[in-house]
């Protein structure tokens, strides 16, 4: 069937063709699902995915997060093997400056990970500039770093998924917006969307922040809203090392890494004149480099900072997972196995219950401590 053409029925319908649709689509494949259509609003990529600045990281203060983490980080290093496609996954590791107000939250995150055998480790301060003596450290308290972390290039690893489902036979369907989930004596029944309608028993919601609305018409609230953050680069030339850990100023957010041969830098505000001060406090020598305009995208945030993942109670048939709060493309392999494990009544190597959005409803939040 050309992709173009709309399906009238599918065992399961993945909404949204980010690094989560992708990866949900691919191992509905890898489980055996022949029938699985991925419909996607604009084009793949279009949505957080494309704007992600690709980090991975296992330094999170969450187990669950953590244990996963470990888990995708494999996932990711044997992408190029699985997938034939190189996803420039550089262990460059994650260094995390922090002041003395959160030093003590991230020692305990840092024996968490520890014991679950992650190789992050302390460093303070004149270890910090021994490493990059281009920081300012005279005003923080250490850093974390982890020699496993790094970054990836989203897109690809978005590509390598699709390109792998199709090959298994699954459909995607581009230039298609999914307009409402239908639904049947309190079950999902299909989907309508801008070209017709699709009958399945089972939706796998992974549309970003437009996830909300379009649980909503089947009826599930998602407490999820968009927060916009922006990146810029540099002109190629700095004087930073090659192998460049992805940088973070915990407290002010603001994050650097390399890319191509120049810098991406992003954080919180929405303006270059905005993030300047806070920037150069950190890393002066930007004061003396060109900078190339960048992009904005969402981070999908929850309020804990931590993911919604999990079926509905009603609609049965419906899974959601969104809520990333700007560290869902690294979760995409182990949520994506997750989502098709689900959908298709197999039992998860991972139990990510706990993501579940009934976490809310009183039974206490699961914070995520290491938001960038
Ligand atoms: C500046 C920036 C930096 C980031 N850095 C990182 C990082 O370093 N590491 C990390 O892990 N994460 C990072 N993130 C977060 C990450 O990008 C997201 O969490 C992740 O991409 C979410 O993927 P997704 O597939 O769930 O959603 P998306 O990529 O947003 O995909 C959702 C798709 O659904 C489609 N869609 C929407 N509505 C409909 C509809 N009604 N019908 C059909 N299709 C629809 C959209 O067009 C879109 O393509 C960053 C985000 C930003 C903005």
């Amino acid at each position: 069937m050309a992709a173009r053409e709309l399906p009238r029925s599918a065992e399961v319908v993945v909404v949204g063709g980010g690094a989560m649709g992708a990866s949900a689509l691919y191992h509905l494949t890898t489980a055996g699902c022949r029938d699985a259509v991925l419909i996607e609003r604009d084009t793949l990529g279009s949505g957080s995915t494309s704007k992600a600045a690709g980090g991975i990281r296992a330094q999170f203060s969450d187990e669950l997060n953590i244990r996963m983490s470990l888990e995708n980080i494999r996932r990711f290093e044997r992408f190029e093997e699985d997938f034939g496609v190189d996803i420039g996954f550089n262990q460059w590791g994650y260094l995390i400056m922090v002041d003395e107000a959160s030093l003590p939250a991230f020692r305990d995150a840092l024996e968490l990970q520890n014991s679950l055998g992650v190789p992050s480790q302390l460093l303070d301060p004149d270890e910090v500039a021994e490493r990059l003596p281009q920081l300012r450290v005279d005003d923080i308290a250490g850093a974390t770093f982890c020699s496993i972390d790094g970054y990836a290039t989203p897109e690809s690893v978005l590509q390598g998924y699709v390109a792998a489902a199709r090959s298994h036979g699954a459909r995607v369907v581009q230039g298609c917006a999914v307009e409402g989930l239908l639904t049947d004596r309190a079950r999902i029944s299909g989907v309508r969307t801008s070209r017709g309608e699709i009958s399945t028993p089972t939706v796998i919601l992974t549309a970003g922040v437009w996830s909300v609305e379009v649980a909503a018409t089947a009826g599930l609230e998602l407490p999820v809203r968009p927060e916009v953050r922006h990146v810029w680069f540099t002109e190629p030339g700095d004087p930073l090392p090659r192998e460049l850990p992805l940088t973070i100023d915990f407290e002010t957010g603001f994050y650097f890494h390399r890319e191509g041969d120049g810098l991406l830098f992003g954080g919180r505000e929405a303006s270059l004149e905005e993030i300047a001060p806070v920037a150069t406090h950190r890393l002066p020598i930007l004061e003396e480099l060109g900078i190339r305009p960048g992009w904005w995208g969402y981070y999908e945030m929850s309020p804990d900072h931590n993911a919604l993942i999990g079926a509905a109670t009603e609609p049965v048939g419906l899974l959601y997972a969104t809520g990333f709060s700007g560290h869902g493309f690294q979760q995409a392999p182990v949520v994506g196995e997750y989502l098709a494990d689900v959908a298709l009544g197999r039992t998860p190597a991972f139990d990510l219950t706990g993501f579940a959005v009934e976490r809310f409803d009183g039974s206490g939040s699961k914070p995520e401590r290491h938001v960038v």
